[in-house]
């Protein structure tokens, strides 16, 4: 049988889908896989050109006698995009999706652009005057004037950018300062290295024993060319941070680069400036706000090798670094990781296959490790390295548990335990900060008929439509809008009302019992706006506020040492999901928003509401036991063969026509039965749990293997079955391997 190779020529993101087929030799076949780079022979005259092997095929595209031969192999060194490649056809192969949508995910977007000059801000004032001059700023409450000048204290010298972006002052704030000769703005339009200038400026921090064994533990293994994936599971406040930098020194003292993966919500300020005042320019942020040129422009620095450090949540683990030593995944339980459109990949699982193909490290870190990472540690995959105390053995919070049904018993009707209560009247006459948190999954204020029932749903998905600021409801899926009903649309009864979303609502009742606080609140309304999220933490940073009000949002990335009170409302809310990682997430997030208090020198407290305190994961929580949790947990997986113990499929079948949908699950359904594989499990087909979003018609298969692979083999099996097929026009069939969340 004839073998083709499908090749571009021109790797930019707008022509991927632009491949030539080329025969090949049979001499060469045993070194033709996606990534290699090879000459072949090019337009009328033939002229040899270099190319990259994107997928080899037996079908030939047109007349076999009419399809050219790849001529050789390309010489020389092997390039960045040949392992980029190679790693698109490993997603596409692992997760199911198309060679284009792989290559369009790992290959950033080319654009033409001009060359930018680099600015950077400088503190012309000395340091008392200039403090003199913050006092008056934060006397007339000039916040952004106040911040900028004050982090130009810390500095002395700021990147352009890094103001702009993370430190939410405009460009207007920076040229104000400029006339007023507090500051000067420097161009230049090569990229210049600042590291000494801000390492001399006091990089003084001595990593602890604890710390101080990490580091040590994988420096000797990677010097000893040994390359593994370790789960650095340590405590929150453990001083994580500080060990990956360290790491990432001796990583770049070896001419290598490195990735650091966090997410989206954690990636603030803060987080992004401890790394750039000890690595200065060598460090780049990926994030989503910037546009496709930038993130090209960020790419392309990487690749000539101008900066050897790139943080970003997801994305930024294709950074096209040559030399790629280390992989930190931070947050690594973050369910964000896992992509949630086409190709549905886990970029856990993906940096692990970058870090083979280039010989680098992976460090994965949290204070509540994945299930399926700590198993990983189980069965020897993953490395375990732990830290189990906080920095300067400061105390983990204490905890109360508060069982809601005896509050009720005991005549208090409000959302506020007299637990809660006495704490928060504590810390607000000490004038210590409060955060508290609300559970949102579950509770989004739909709106719904005393007389007869009706909820009011979205026309256009099987959802119900949430309140928001009194007047509006939404639709989360589709964002569809409509004015509140005043009467009934039903039945005409004016007794319809909402239950206002969560946060809102505990505003509200906050404000009236604790009329003197200040409040600020954070959730879906009011971080809408660009930039309002980080601008909201760093009001409650400065201490603008004395309680902080929000959902999952404010459990990440911020460290407010002022904070000894957290109060998490309505725990249970998460555990009625039917999601298999439920109690996972429910543990997470009780243990993240607990590790949020207490991180000053003052003692923290949490206090947990919940309708089920004796649940194990809200008992481990409560005692800080993530092994306790663990078993239990892995336990249950193993009786009811979910991940990590066993492995699952979902297919997703989508059509404007319900029956078009259905007809494909059912025949779909006996393709797999028809495969007859053994310890296969098959549910369904069935409606997804929101059956329609957005017009579209949801039809699910569920399927259950112990082997990862075995499952990757049906999915090769039922996208033949689909290929060519006519109505394949009218439906979609994707697929999600290890699902992050229900549908
Ligand atoms: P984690 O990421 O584990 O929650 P961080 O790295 O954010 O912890 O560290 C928590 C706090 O402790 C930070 O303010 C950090 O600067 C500080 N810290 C970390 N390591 C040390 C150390 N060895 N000595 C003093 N302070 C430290
Ligand atoms: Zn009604
Ligand atoms: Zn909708």
């Amino acid at each position: 049988m004839a073998y083709f190779a499908n090749i571009i020529i021109d790797i930019s993101h707008e022509k991927l889908d632009r491949t030539f087929q080329y025969k090949i030799p049979e001499e060469l076949f045993a070194q033709i896989h996606p990534g290699v780079q090879v000459n072949v022979p090019f337009g009328k005259g033939n002229r040899l050109m270099k190319g990259f092997v994107i997928e080899v095929t037996n079908q030939a595209e047109f007349e076999e006698s009419r399809i050219k031969e790849i001529d050789s192999l390309a010489a020389g060194s092997v390039a960045v995009e040949t392992q980029l490649i190679a790693l698109a056809a490993w997603i596409r192969k692992n997760y199911g999706a198309t060679m284009n949508q792989a290559l369009k995910t790992v290959i950033p977007v080319k654009q033409e652009m001009k060359v930018k000059e680099k600015r950077s801000v400088h503190l012309l004032l000395e340091e008392n005057a200039a403090k003199e001059q913050l006092a008056v700023y934060q006397k007339k409450h000039n916040t952004a004037r106040a911040r900028l000048l004050e982090e130009l204290l810390l500095h002395k010298e700021l990147s352009y950018d890094v103001i702009t972006r993370k430190l939410n002052v405009t460009g207007t704030v920076i040229r104000a300062l400029e006339k007023q000769n507090i500051l000067e703005i420097r161009r230049e339009t090569t990229y210049r290295n600042p590291v000494g200038h801000l390492e001399s400026k006091g990089y003084d921090l001595q990593l602890n024993a604890m710390q101080q064994a990490v580091v040590n533990r994988v420096i000797q293994d990677m010097q000893a060319g040994a390359n593994f994936t370790y789960l650095l599971h340590g405590v929150t406040g453990s001083g994580k941070t500080e060990v990956y930098m360290e790491l990432i020194a001796d990583v770049l003292s070896r001419g290598k680069q490195a990735i650091v993966l966090i997410p989206e919500i954690a990636l603030t300020y803060q987080t992004v400036m401890r790394f750039y005042s000890r690595f200065g320019d060598k460090v780049s942020i990926m994030n989503s706000r910037l546009s496709a040129g930038e993130r090209y422009d960020q790419f392309l620095r990487a690749k000539n090798g101008e900066i050897s450090i790139m943080i970003g949540p997801r994305s930024a683990l294709f950074t096209p670094f040559a030399n790629l030593g280390l992989i930190i995944i931070d947050e690594e339980h973050e369910s964000s990781y896992k992509s949630e459109t086409l190709p549905k990949y886990h970029a856990r699982e993906t940096a692990i296959q970058r870090a083979k193909m280039a010989g680098a490290s992976v460090v994965l870190g949290s204070a509540t490790p994945s299930i399926d990472s700590f198993y990983k540690t189980k069965t020897g995959e993953y490395q375990l390295l732990e830290m189990k105390d906080r920095v300067s053995k400061r105390p983990m919070p204490t905890c109360h548990v508060v069982d809601l049904r005896e509050e009720l018993k005991g005549g208090n009707l409000s959302i506020l335990s007299r637990k809660l209560q006495e704490l928060m009247e504590e810390r607000l006459k000490k004038k210590q900060q409060i955060m508290l948190f609300l559970n949102r999954r579950g509770i989004s204020g739909f709106i719904s008929c005393r007389a007869c029932g009706h909820v009011v749903k979205c026309p256009h998905c099987d959802v119900s439509l949430s309140l928001h600021n009194r007047r509006r409801l939404v639709c989360h899926y589709c964002g569809y809008e409509e004015e509140a009903p005043s009467t009934c649309p039903e039945c005409g009864s004016k007794y319809i009302s909402g239950f206002k979303a969560g946060t809102q609502k505990i505003e509200e009742i906050v404000k009236q019992r604790f009329p003197q606080a200040k409040v600020l609140r954070m959730d879906f309304d009011t971080t809408r706006s660009k930039d309002s999220y980080e601008q909201i933490l760093s009001a409650f940073s400065n201490q603008e506020a004395d309680i902080l009000i929000g959902t999952q949002m404010i459990v990440k990335g911020h460290d407010f040492p002022n904070v000894t009170l957290v109060g998490i409302l309505a725990a249970d809310l998460s555990m009625y999901v039917s999601d298999y990682r439920a109690s996972e997430r429910t543990f997470q997030l009780l243990t993240q928003a607990a590790g949020r208090a207490g991180r000053g020198k003052e003692l923290g407290e949490v206090v947990i509401q919940t309708y089920n305190p004796k649940h194990y994961s809200i008992v481990t929580a409560k005692n800080q036991d993530y092994h306790a949790f663990y078993e239990e947990e892995i336990r249950l997986r193993q009786l009811l063969s979910y991940p990590p113990v066993s492995h699952m499929a979902l297919l997703l079948i989508t059509a404007e026509e319900e029956m078009a949908a259905e007809q494909m699950a059912v025949r779909l359904a006996n393709v797999i039965r028809k495969a007859d594989i053994e310890g296969l499990q098959l549910i369904g087909p069935a409606s997804a749990a929101i059956g329609k979003v957005n017009d579209i018609y949801r039809k699910v298969i569920y399927l259950k293997h112990k082997d990862y692979d075995c499952l990757v083999n049906l999915k090769d099996r039922i996208e033949l079955f689909l290929k060519d097929k006519a109505e394949m026009k009218k439906i979609h069939v994707t697929f999600d391997f290890d699902p992050m969340n229900g549908v």
